[in-house]
């Protein structure tokens, strides 16, 4: 029996790829991005970080377009993500692991061309080991800590890396790098710290090359760019300075479908827990996502999401599956089933959702839930 014949086609057309959210990842956008930001650095390089799924955007379609694009180094955080990356991209395309590699996964690096960026004397040593042991020669990066206590040689362990660094030949140096705690805040003078305790250390390793800026560091000058750049968020989309100047191009837009509208009287109780109490009548319509799709809790009462320019303010608390809305600004009958309203898009950002929710794009972004329909433009 085929029970969408009884249906108006209407009706049956908007669910008939199942889909109640559509996520669509601009490709040509990222692209434009990734050419805005090797044009500021040049003659510097830009690589593109393409950790966490390239920020929950794909990273089986954005990496092979940034390469495209002429991105040739791509750095993933965890050396199961560079496997996964490794026959995405052409042998000519260079893969860091940023975490550096764990006990064991030594051999199957060095099988797969893997550079592994190595943060202490003691990984330096297993790596050279490695090599030694193999007769080859093998690449690695080493990374610094300049001021962030997160990953990265410590200070103390650096004459002694220098010097043990000057006496093998197994381990081939591609550069040397570190990482920005507050390039985001542009002012701030932890920036210029790092930087000069970055310039410090590089003149204890002569000859070799620096890589130090991420997003925010790419707008902080031509000191702060080395050889090569490493942004991530501003390629996706994502504001790479706080409070600045949108200088991206938005990448990712996100629709979400109407599954229910209906009226409530005034005194009505909206959502988990009663948190929302109608003042007076008003309408409302529950939507296809919920913390579960990656929109946190924390938009409970706050936020919105939009209908062709009109706010829709978020009423009572986030669901896992569902979002209820305040329609009451639209005329009656404008959404219904099968309606989609946005949630990313021309007029909410990714920077409006993340500072309703009191967190940052970046969360945002690797939290968007496996359950939208993603298209790839
Ligand atoms: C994540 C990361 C980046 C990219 O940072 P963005 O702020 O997204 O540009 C660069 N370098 C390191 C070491 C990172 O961990």
């Amino acid at each position: 029996m085929n029970v969408q014949l009884a249906l108006p086609a209407r009706e049956a057309a908007p669910f008939a790829d199942g889909a109640t959210g559509h996520l669509t990842i601009d490709l040509l956008a990222l692209g434009r991005n990734y050419t805005k930001i090797s044009s500021l650095v040049a003659p510097a390089r830009a690589a593109a970080v393409v950790k966490a799924d390239a920020y929950g955007l794909g990273v089986d379609h954005v990496a092979p377009a940034l390469y495209g694009k002429g991105c040739r180094h791509f750095f993933v955080a965890q050396f199961s993500e560079a496997l996964k990356l490794r026959p995405l991209l052409e042998h000519d395309a260079q893969i860091f692991v940023l975490n550096g590699l764990q006990p064991g996964d030594e051999m199957t690096c060095a099988d797969c061309g893997i550079v592994p960026v190595l943060n202490s004397l003691r990984q330096w040593q297993r790596w050279s080991a490695i090599a030694k042991y193999l007769n080859r020669t093998l690449p690695a990066v080493l990374q610094f800590d300049t001021g962030m206590s997160r990953l990265g040689v410590p200070p103390e362990e650096c004459s002694a890396l220098a010097a043990e660094l000057s006496t093998q030949s197994h381990v081939e140096i591609l550069f040397i790098m570190s990482h920005l705690a507050s390039a985001d805040e542009a002012d701030s003078d932890q920036n210029d710290d790092q930087l000069t305790e970055m310039n410090r250390i590089a003149d204890q390793f002569p000859g070799l090359d620096v890589c130090f800026a991420n997003s925010g560091g790419v707008f902080l000058g031509k000191r702060y760019h080395g050889v090569l750049a490493r942004p991530g968020i501003a390629l996706y989309g994502g504001a790479p300075t706080s409070g600045g100047r949108h200088l991206m191009e938005p990448v990712v837009s996100l629709e979400v479908a109407v599954v229910q509208t209906r009226t409530v009287p005034a005194g009505a109780k909206v959502g988990y827990g009663g948190a929302h109490v109608a003042e007076k009548e008003m309408r409302l319509a529950t939507i296809a996502a919920g913390y579960a799709d990656g929109l946190p809790r924390s938009l409970s009462g706050r936020g919105a999401v939009y209908y062709r320019g009109t706010r829709l303010p978020i009423t009572g608390r986030v669901s896992m599956d569902s979002i209820t809305v305040d329609i009451t600004a639209l005329p009656e009958g404008t959404l219904s089933l099968g309606s989609f309203v946005e949630v990313l898009g021309p007029h909410q950002s990714l920077e409006d959702v993340a500072r309703d929710a009191g967190t940052i794009s970046y969360e945002i972004l690797t939290s968007l839930g496996d359950r939208y329909v993603r298209h790839y433009r």
